[in-house]
Protein backbone atom coordinates (compact mmCIF):
# COMPACT_ATOMS: atom_id res chain seq x y z
CA UNK A 1 0.00 0.00 0.00
CA UNK A 2 1.22 3.26 -0.91
CA UNK A 3 0.97 5.91 2.23
CA UNK A 4 -0.14 9.23 1.25
CA UNK A 5 1.11 12.07 3.42
CA UNK A 6 -0.46 15.71 2.90
CA UNK A 7 0.46 18.93 5.12
CA UNK A 8 -1.09 20.90 6.94
CA UNK A 9 -0.11 24.42 7.81
CA UNK A 10 0.31 25.20 11.36
CA UNK A 11 -2.45 27.53 11.75
CA UNK A 12 -5.05 24.75 10.56
CA UNK A 13 -8.49 27.06 11.79
CA UNK A 14 -6.98 29.02 8.35
CA UNK A 15 -7.43 26.00 5.94
CA UNK A 16 -5.91 26.82 2.07
CA UNK A 17 -8.16 24.88 -0.19
CA UNK A 18 -5.39 22.74 -1.61
CA UNK A 19 -5.91 21.79 2.29
CA UNK A 20 -9.49 21.28 2.17
CA UNK A 21 -9.24 19.29 -0.60
CA UNK A 22 -6.64 16.73 1.24
CA UNK A 23 -8.96 16.72 4.51
CA UNK A 24 -11.64 15.82 2.47
CA UNK A 25 -10.48 13.19 0.96
CA UNK A 26 -9.10 12.23 4.11
CA UNK A 27 -12.50 11.93 5.41
CA UNK A 28 -13.91 9.72 2.14
CA UNK A 29 -11.06 7.28 3.05
CA UNK A 30 -12.40 6.73 6.57
CA UNK A 31 -15.90 6.49 5.23
CA UNK A 32 -15.16 3.83 3.04
CA UNK A 33 -13.49 1.63 5.68
CA UNK A 34 -9.66 2.82 4.95
CA UNK A 35 -6.88 4.17 7.68
CA UNK A 36 -5.69 7.91 8.27
CA UNK A 37 -3.06 8.87 10.67
CA UNK A 38 -3.94 12.51 12.28
CA UNK A 39 -2.62 14.63 14.43
CA UNK A 40 -4.38 15.79 17.95
CA UNK A 41 -3.11 17.76 20.95
CA UNK A 42 -1.65 14.70 23.10
CA UNK A 43 0.12 12.32 19.90
CA UNK A 44 -0.20 11.33 16.79
CA UNK A 45 -3.55 8.75 16.28
CA UNK A 46 -4.16 6.61 13.57
CA UNK A 47 -7.89 6.94 12.94
CA UNK A 48 -10.77 4.73 11.49
CA UNK A 49 -14.46 4.56 11.28
CA UNK A 50 -15.95 3.64 15.09
CA UNK A 51 -18.94 2.22 14.07
CA UNK A 52 -17.50 0.25 11.14
CA UNK A 53 -15.81 -3.42 12.79
CA UNK A 54 -13.44 -3.74 9.28
CA UNK A 55 -11.97 -0.57 10.66
CA UNK A 56 -11.17 -1.60 13.79
CA UNK A 57 -9.86 -5.18 12.55
CA UNK A 58 -7.48 -2.96 9.90
CA UNK A 59 -6.27 -0.85 13.09
CA UNK A 60 -5.29 -3.58 15.56
CA UNK A 61 -3.94 -5.19 11.89
CA UNK A 62 -1.44 -1.93 11.00
CA UNK A 63 -0.41 -1.52 14.80
CA UNK A 64 0.00 -5.24 15.29
CA UNK A 65 -2.12 -4.44 18.66
CA UNK A 66 -4.03 -7.26 20.69
CA UNK A 67 -7.63 -7.26 19.64
CA UNK A 68 -8.94 -7.27 23.24
CA UNK A 69 -6.84 -3.84 23.89
CA UNK A 70 -10.43 -1.67 22.89
CA UNK A 71 -9.90 1.73 20.80
CA UNK A 72 -10.70 5.20 22.05
CA UNK A 73 -13.51 6.87 20.02
CA UNK A 74 -13.29 10.29 18.72
CA UNK A 75 -15.78 13.11 18.53
CA UNK A 76 -15.97 16.10 17.25
CA UNK A 77 -19.17 17.88 19.25
CA UNK A 78 -20.33 17.28 22.59
CA UNK A 79 -23.46 16.09 21.51
CA UNK A 80 -22.69 13.07 19.13
CA UNK A 81 -21.71 11.44 22.94
CA UNK A 82 -25.18 10.83 23.12
CA UNK A 83 -25.45 8.39 20.25
CA UNK A 84 -22.81 5.88 21.54
CA UNK A 85 -23.15 5.84 25.04
CA UNK A 86 -25.93 3.90 26.62
CA UNK A 87 -26.19 6.98 29.24
CA UNK A 88 -24.89 9.99 30.27
CA UNK A 89 -23.69 10.48 33.75
CA UNK A 90 -24.00 13.95 35.39
CA UNK A 91 -19.92 13.54 36.39
CA UNK A 92 -19.56 13.28 32.87
CA UNK A 93 -21.16 16.27 31.73
CA UNK A 94 -19.32 17.56 34.39
CA UNK A 95 -16.13 16.96 33.10
CA UNK A 96 -17.03 17.86 29.56
CA UNK A 97 -17.95 21.28 30.53
CA UNK A 98 -14.70 21.36 32.57
CA UNK A 99 -12.11 19.57 30.24
CA UNK A 100 -13.12 19.05 26.70
CA UNK A 101 -12.24 19.81 24.30
CA UNK A 102 -8.80 18.60 25.49
CA UNK A 103 -7.02 15.65 26.15
CA UNK A 104 -9.67 13.83 28.69
CA UNK A 105 -11.02 10.43 27.66
CA UNK A 106 -13.99 8.95 29.64
CA UNK A 107 -14.98 5.71 30.11
CA UNK A 108 -18.88 4.99 29.51
CA UNK A 109 -21.45 2.06 29.19
CA UNK A 110 -21.57 2.17 25.33
CA UNK A 111 -24.64 2.08 23.21
CA UNK A 112 -25.47 -0.54 20.90
CA UNK A 113 -24.42 1.34 17.61
CA UNK A 114 -20.72 0.96 18.84
CA UNK A 115 -19.31 -2.71 17.71
CA UNK A 116 -18.15 -5.03 19.95
CA UNK A 117 -14.78 -4.77 17.51
CA UNK A 118 -13.82 -1.21 18.26
CA UNK A 119 -14.31 -1.52 22.35
CA UNK A 120 -12.30 -4.78 22.49
CA UNK A 121 -15.08 -6.82 23.20
CA UNK A 122 -16.06 -4.58 26.44
CA UNK A 123 -19.58 -3.30 27.32
CA UNK A 124 -17.84 -0.19 28.05
CA UNK A 125 -16.32 2.57 25.64
CA UNK A 126 -13.75 5.36 25.33
CA UNK A 127 -14.81 8.45 24.48
CA UNK A 128 -12.75 11.80 23.78
CA UNK A 129 -13.49 15.44 22.70
CA UNK A 130 -10.16 16.62 21.12
CA UNK A 131 -9.13 20.00 21.03
CA UNK A 132 -6.93 20.52 18.14
CA UNK A 133 -8.59 21.74 15.11
CA UNK A 134 -7.28 19.24 12.34
CA UNK A 135 -8.55 16.62 14.49
CA UNK A 136 -11.90 17.54 14.89
CA UNK A 137 -12.29 19.09 11.20
CA UNK A 138 -11.12 15.58 10.09
CA UNK A 139 -14.16 13.79 12.30
CA UNK A 140 -16.88 16.45 11.12
CA UNK A 141 -15.71 15.54 7.82
CA UNK A 142 -15.79 11.46 8.38
CA UNK A 143 -18.88 11.34 9.96
CA UNK A 144 -18.33 12.22 13.52
CA UNK A 145 -16.53 9.36 15.28
CA UNK A 146 -13.32 8.37 14.56
CA UNK A 147 -11.75 5.11 16.62
CA UNK A 148 -8.02 5.94 17.48
CA UNK A 149 -5.25 4.71 19.20
CA UNK A 150 -2.12 6.05 18.90
CA UNK A 151 -0.27 5.87 15.61
CA UNK A 152 3.13 3.72 16.79
CA UNK A 153 3.68 -0.04 16.41
CA UNK A 154 2.62 -1.64 19.28
CA UNK A 155 4.66 -1.59 21.93
CA UNK A 156 6.88 1.65 20.19
CA UNK A 157 6.78 4.74 21.86
CA UNK A 158 3.96 7.15 20.85
CA UNK A 159 4.23 9.83 17.61
CA UNK A 160 4.74 12.89 18.71
CA UNK A 161 5.71 13.94 14.78
CA UNK A 162 4.56 12.95 11.47
CA UNK A 163 7.97 11.40 10.87
CA UNK A 164 7.61 8.95 13.65
CA UNK A 165 4.37 7.99 12.14
CA UNK A 166 5.51 7.58 8.56
CA UNK A 167 8.56 5.22 10.52
CA UNK A 168 6.30 2.94 11.98
CA UNK A 169 2.97 2.84 9.59
CA UNK A 170 4.26 3.84 5.79
CA UNK A 171 2.99 1.23 3.87
CA UNK A 172 0.42 0.01 6.10
CA UNK A 173 -2.48 2.80 6.00
CA UNK A 174 -3.47 4.69 3.41
CA UNK A 175 -2.68 8.68 4.34
CA UNK A 176 -1.12 10.55 7.38
CA UNK A 177 -2.06 13.78 7.75
CA UNK A 178 0.97 16.02 8.74
CA UNK A 179 -0.03 19.00 11.14
CA UNK A 180 3.23 19.21 12.53
CA UNK A 181 5.00 18.48 16.20
CA UNK A 182 2.30 17.82 18.78
CA UNK A 183 1.58 20.18 21.80
CA UNK A 184 0.92 18.18 24.68
CA UNK A 185 3.25 14.69 24.14
CA UNK A 186 1.67 12.51 26.38
CA UNK A 187 -1.69 10.64 25.53
CA UNK A 188 -4.99 11.66 27.49
CA UNK A 189 -6.40 11.03 30.95
CA UNK A 190 -8.30 8.06 30.93
CA UNK A 191 -11.66 8.54 33.41
CA UNK A 192 -13.42 5.57 34.19
CA UNK A 193 -17.18 7.22 34.78
CA UNK A 194 -18.96 3.40 35.17
CA UNK A 195 -18.68 3.00 38.48
CA UNK A 196 -19.62 4.60 42.01
CA UNK A 197 -16.20 7.11 42.24
CA UNK A 198 -14.18 8.31 39.25
CA UNK A 199 -11.39 6.56 38.32
CA UNK A 200 -8.31 7.48 36.77
CA UNK A 201 -6.52 4.61 35.18
CA UNK A 202 -4.43 6.20 32.71
CA UNK A 203 -2.70 9.39 34.30
CA UNK A 204 -2.06 12.28 31.53
CA UNK A 205 -2.21 15.88 31.24
CA UNK A 206 -5.39 16.51 33.46
CA UNK A 207 -4.09 15.77 36.47
CA UNK A 208 -6.04 13.82 39.57
CA UNK A 209 -5.85 16.92 40.87
CA UNK A 210 -7.78 19.14 38.10
CA UNK A 211 -10.22 16.40 38.14
CA UNK A 212 -10.99 16.87 41.36
CA UNK A 213 -11.10 20.17 41.23
CA UNK A 214 -14.75 19.65 39.42
CA UNK A 215 -15.96 16.06 40.45
CA UNK A 216 -14.89 15.83 44.35
CA UNK A 217 -12.36 12.33 45.01
CA UNK A 218 -11.30 11.12 42.32
CA UNK A 219 -9.06 7.52 42.91
CA UNK A 220 -5.97 6.25 40.44
CA UNK A 221 -6.06 2.65 39.59
CA UNK A 222 -2.88 1.11 40.94
CA UNK A 223 -2.00 -0.43 37.62
CA UNK A 224 -0.68 3.65 36.61
CA UNK A 225 2.41 3.29 38.45
CA UNK A 226 2.67 0.14 40.31
CA UNK A 227 4.16 -3.24 38.07
CA UNK A 228 2.55 -6.28 38.51
CA UNK A 229 0.45 -5.83 41.78
CA UNK A 230 -2.00 -8.96 40.92
CA UNK A 231 -4.80 -6.72 40.02
CA UNK A 232 -6.01 -6.91 36.65
CA UNK A 233 -5.64 -3.10 35.56
CA UNK A 234 -9.18 -1.75 33.75
CA UNK A 235 -7.68 -0.11 31.11
CA UNK A 236 -6.51 -3.20 29.01
CA UNK A 237 -4.08 -1.54 27.46
CA UNK A 238 -2.23 -0.21 30.60
CA UNK A 239 -1.03 -4.28 31.02
CA UNK A 240 0.87 -3.92 27.94
CA UNK A 241 4.86 -3.34 27.34
CA UNK A 242 4.67 0.42 26.44
CA UNK A 243 6.99 2.96 25.06
CA UNK A 244 9.98 1.04 24.94
CA UNK A 245 13.20 1.92 23.03
CA UNK A 246 15.53 -0.55 21.60
CA UNK A 247 17.97 -0.04 24.22
CA UNK A 248 17.78 -1.10 27.93
CA UNK A 249 16.59 2.07 29.70
CA UNK A 250 17.04 1.91 33.95
CA UNK A 251 15.43 4.90 35.55
CA UNK A 252 17.71 6.25 39.01
CA UNK A 253 16.31 8.27 41.61
CA UNK A 254 17.87 10.38 43.74
CA UNK A 255 19.41 14.03 44.66
CA UNK A 256 21.08 14.83 41.74
CA UNK A 257 24.42 15.30 43.35
CA UNK A 258 24.05 11.23 43.51
CA UNK A 259 22.36 10.94 40.52
CA UNK A 260 24.98 12.14 38.08
CA UNK A 261 28.03 10.71 39.28
CA UNK A 262 26.27 7.45 39.78
CA UNK A 263 24.66 7.31 36.24
CA UNK A 264 28.33 8.44 34.52
CA UNK A 265 29.53 5.56 36.29
CA UNK A 266 27.09 3.06 35.08
CA UNK A 267 27.55 4.87 31.41
CA UNK A 268 31.53 4.39 31.52
CA UNK A 269 31.04 0.67 32.74
CA UNK A 270 28.63 -0.14 29.95
CA UNK A 271 30.97 1.95 27.43
CA UNK A 272 34.06 -0.63 27.97
CA UNK A 273 31.54 -3.60 28.05
CA UNK A 274 30.62 -2.33 24.16
CA UNK A 275 27.19 -0.91 24.79
CA UNK A 276 26.15 2.89 23.44
CA UNK A 277 25.13 4.40 25.96
CA UNK A 278 22.53 7.38 26.62
CA UNK A 279 21.22 9.83 28.91
CA UNK A 280 17.99 11.49 29.76
CA UNK A 281 18.54 14.43 31.85
CA UNK A 282 17.34 17.86 32.75
CA UNK A 283 18.80 21.13 31.60
CA UNK A 284 20.09 21.93 35.23
CA UNK A 285 22.68 19.04 35.45
CA UNK A 286 23.13 18.23 31.83
CA UNK A 287 26.34 19.52 31.02
CA UNK A 288 28.04 17.22 33.65
CA UNK A 289 26.76 13.81 32.07
CA UNK A 290 29.37 12.19 29.70
CA UNK A 291 27.73 9.42 27.98
CA UNK A 292 28.00 8.53 24.16
CA UNK A 293 24.31 10.64 23.31
CA UNK A 294 23.48 12.92 26.13
CA UNK A 295 19.75 14.19 25.94
CA UNK A 296 17.79 17.21 27.66
CA UNK A 297 14.42 16.22 28.12
CA UNK A 298 14.04 20.00 29.61
CA UNK A 299 13.74 22.03 32.50
CA UNK A 300 12.87 21.00 36.40
CA UNK A 301 11.11 23.69 36.25
CA UNK A 302 8.76 22.97 33.34
CA UNK A 303 7.12 19.90 33.74
CA UNK A 304 5.25 20.27 30.35
CA UNK A 305 8.47 20.50 28.57
CA UNK A 306 9.46 17.49 30.20
CA UNK A 307 5.71 15.58 28.83
CA UNK A 308 6.51 17.18 25.44
CA UNK A 309 10.02 15.79 24.84
CA UNK A 310 9.78 12.46 26.41
CA UNK A 311 8.40 10.15 23.55
CA UNK A 312 10.92 11.79 21.23
CA UNK A 313 14.01 11.37 22.72
CA UNK A 314 12.97 7.88 23.31
CA UNK A 315 12.39 7.43 19.74
CA UNK A 316 16.18 9.12 18.81
CA UNK A 317 17.94 7.01 20.98
CA UNK A 318 16.25 4.43 18.66
CA UNK A 319 17.75 5.90 15.63
CA UNK A 320 21.12 6.45 16.96
CA UNK A 321 20.89 2.91 18.26
CA UNK A 322 21.51 3.52 21.58
CA UNK A 323 22.05 0.10 23.40
CA UNK A 324 21.97 1.19 27.42
CA UNK A 325 20.16 4.07 28.33
CA UNK A 326 19.97 5.88 32.19
CA UNK A 327 17.27 8.41 32.80
CA UNK A 328 16.79 11.42 35.71
CA UNK A 329 13.39 10.28 37.65
CA UNK A 330 11.00 13.07 38.59
CA UNK A 331 8.51 13.55 41.10
CA UNK A 332 5.28 11.64 40.66
CA UNK A 333 2.96 14.52 41.44
CA UNK A 334 0.74 16.70 38.94
CA UNK A 335 1.68 16.03 35.66
CA UNK A 336 4.59 14.51 36.98
CA UNK A 337 2.28 11.49 37.75
CA UNK A 338 1.48 10.96 33.74
CA UNK A 339 5.47 11.44 32.98
CA UNK A 340 6.61 8.62 35.59
CA UNK A 341 3.83 5.98 34.58
CA UNK A 342 5.28 6.38 30.72
CA UNK A 343 8.97 6.25 31.65
CA UNK A 344 8.31 3.51 33.82
CA UNK A 345 6.60 1.80 31.17
CA UNK A 346 9.75 2.70 29.51
CA UNK A 347 12.00 1.48 31.47
CA UNK A 348 10.12 -1.91 31.82
CA UNK A 349 10.01 -0.75 35.82
CA UNK A 350 13.67 -0.86 35.97
CA UNK A 351 14.92 1.65 38.69
CA UNK A 352 17.64 2.15 40.68
CA UNK A 353 16.76 4.10 44.47
CA UNK A 354 19.93 5.88 45.64
CA UNK A 355 20.28 6.67 49.01
CA UNK A 356 19.92 10.04 50.60
P1 LIG B 1 -4.19 4.47 22.91
O1 LIG B 1 -5.27 4.98 22.07
O2 LIG B 1 -3.09 3.81 22.14
O3 LIG B 1 -3.69 5.52 23.83
O4 LIG B 1 -4.83 3.34 23.78
C1 LIG B 1 -6.13 3.49 24.28
C2 LIG B 1 -6.14 3.19 25.74
O5 LIG B 1 -7.49 3.33 26.20
C3 LIG B 1 -5.70 1.78 26.07
O6 LIG B 1 -4.91 1.79 27.24
C4 LIG B 1 -7.04 1.10 26.31
O7 LIG B 1 -6.90 -0.04 27.12
C5 LIG B 1 -7.87 2.20 26.94
N1 LIG B 1 -9.31 1.97 26.75
C6 LIG B 1 -10.01 2.12 25.61
N2 LIG B 1 -11.30 1.77 25.79
C7 LIG B 1 -11.44 1.40 27.06
C8 LIG B 1 -12.52 0.90 27.85
N3 LIG B 1 -13.72 0.74 27.33
N4 LIG B 1 -12.28 0.61 29.15
C9 LIG B 1 -11.05 0.78 29.67
N5 LIG B 1 -9.98 1.22 28.97
C10 LIG B 1 -10.16 1.53 27.69
MG1 LIG C 1 -0.98 3.86 22.48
Amino acid sequence: MNTKVIRISQDSTKLTREEEAGLRQAAGILKRGGLVAFPTETVYGLGGDALNPESARKIYAAKGRPSDNPLIIHISRFEDIRNIVKTLPETAVKAAEAFWPGPLTMILDKSAIVPPETTGGLDTVAVRFPSHPVARQLIAYSGGYIAAPSANLSGKPSPTSARYVQEDMAGRIEMIVDGGDVGIGLESTILDLTEEAPRILRPGYITREMLENVLGEVTVDAATIEPDNGQTPKAPGMKYRHYAPAGRLVIVEGQPARVVPYINACAAADRKSGEKTGVIGTAEVLEQYRADVVKCIGSRKDEEEIARNLFSILREFDDEKVTSIYSESFPAQGLGQAIMNRLLKAAGHRVVRLQE
